[in-house]
């Protein structure tokens, strides 16, 4: 992906998740995510890489190919989070990653 997330920090007892748009299934975030369960939501300093610039990104999160709407911007725990819209995403567990 294009953009190494420079706030992104290291957790220990995550995996890298590859999260990508629903719709035309373009890949457009690796998170790093804890935990079990679907993912509901997707804290910045958690995201490793994405397809957009998260640097000065306004509004909502869109597909950068289809344009669809994939997560809206928010806040939790002080930290700029964008909460996936229910249904809109894929994601898949990657191995071999770092
Ligand atoms: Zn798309």
């Amino acid at each position: 992906m294009k953009y190494k997330n420079p706030k992104y920090r290291k957790r220990r007892n995550t995996f890298p998740l590859e999260v990508s748009c629903g719709n035309c299934k373009k890949p457009m975030v690796i998170y790093e995510k804890g935990g079990k369960g679907n993912l509901v939501k997707m804290q910045v300093p958690r995201i490793i890489e994405s397809d957009v610039n998260l640097e000065g990104y306004e509004g909502h999160l869109l597909c950068s190919n289809c344009k669809e709407e994939l997560a809206r911007k928010g806040t939790y725990n002080e930290n700029i989070t964008y909460w996936i819209i229910r249904g809109k995403v894929n994601t898949k567990r990657l191995t071999n990653y770092f």
